[in-house]
């Protein structure tokens, strides 16, 4: 059986329009509780407040909520932003995406609330520490982020002979997640470098003067270019390992269409990469949900 961690919500930090980070700190015992390793995530069970009936509207792609207000008790997962090097405290990352659970734990989870994690778990990322290491292209869209947050934290503090390549994707600017503290973190280490594209913003609103190793495109990923990879990492991108995280279409590019039906909507990141023979050992992906 899992064991189960009570956590206290230390700190409620806004990212983004839409998402909120939280530091969470164990109440009673925290044996075992920082035993994770980068890429893996933490069941979260909460107790929210929500309308008793909920029900999916394809025209608006949201949850609609009706009746009256029930308590009820959820658990989903997230992906560990800390590393199990930072211990005393777990960071987690919730994005709102009109669903039956984020959109009402943001709005109601407060400093000093208390709730429960299971023992984390998930073998995301794992490949690459069974590899030993070497370089990494983390590839990520929207909530997709905390991994990639956890292993450069984890490279630093270890002193890993790793290289991290970030590759985040957003609609805009204002929609990048950690924005600055992933600029920071890649200016901390030669040994990193990042490039966030915003798919529904033109080039003239990107910044042109970051910290080195810090790029801005304009774009979908590999839109503009035959290979991305190669185009932001140079000639040893056959090397890399590529970890992809988020939704679906990101991942693989499959979604609802119209009548909800699961489709091939278009291509995805692996989808990409395998085009231009990267092999499937080299390619871990987490997909956080159908979209
Ligand atoms: C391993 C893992 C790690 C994760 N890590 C993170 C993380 O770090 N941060 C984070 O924010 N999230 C993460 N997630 C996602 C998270 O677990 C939740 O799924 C997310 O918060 C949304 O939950 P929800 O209940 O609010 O949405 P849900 O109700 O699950 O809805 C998800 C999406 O599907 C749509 N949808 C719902 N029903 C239908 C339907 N019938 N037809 C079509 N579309 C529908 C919703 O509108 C929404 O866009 C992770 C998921 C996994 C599996």
């Amino acid at each position: 059986m899992k064991t189960v961690y009570k956590v206290k919500i230390e700190k409620v930090t806004p990212e983004a329009e839409d998402a909120k980070s939280y530091i969470f700190v164990p109440v009673d015992f925290e044996q075992g509780l920082f035993d994770y390793m980068p890429g893996q995530f933490f069941m979260l069970e909460a107790e929210i407040n929500r309308p008793e009936t909920l029900t999916y509207d394809p025209a608006t792609k949201q949850v609609i909520g009706s009746g009256k207000t029930v308590r009820v008790t959820e658990k989903k997962a997230y992906s560990i932003v800390s590393s199990p090097t930072e211990e005393g405290y777990i960071e987690l990352l919730i994005k709102h995406e009109n669903g039956v659970f984020a959109p009402y734990f943001l709005e109601q989870a407060h400093v000093g609330d208390v709730y429960r994690f299971q023992q984390a778990q998930g073998k995301f990322m794992r490949k690459f520490f069974e590899i030993k290491g070497g370089m990494m292209a983390c590839w990520s869209s929207g909530s997709g982020i905390p991994s990639t947050m956890s292993i450069m934290r984890y490279k630093l503090d270890k002193g890993l002979d790793t290289k991290v390549a970030v590759l985040d994707s957003n609609k805009t600017l204002k929609d990048v997640i950690y924005h600055e503290r992933l600029k920071m973190m890649t200016g901390e280490s030669e040994d990193f470098v990042s490039l966030f594209t915003v798919t529904r913003e033109p080039e003239e609103n990107l910044p042109t003067s970051d910290p080195v190793r810090v790029s801005y495109a304009s774009g979908r990923f590999w839109l503009n270019e035959p290979n991305t990879l190669k185009a932001f990492v140079g000639d040893e991108w056959q090397s890399y390992f590529n970890t992809i995280c988020g939704a679906s279409t990101f991942i693989n590019g499959k979604g609802r269409d119209e009548g909800g039906k699961l489709v091939k909507l278009g291509k995805g990141i692996q989808d990409h990469l395998l085009e231009v023979g990267i092999t499937k050992n080299q390619i871990d992906v987490d997909q956080f949900y159908l979209q």
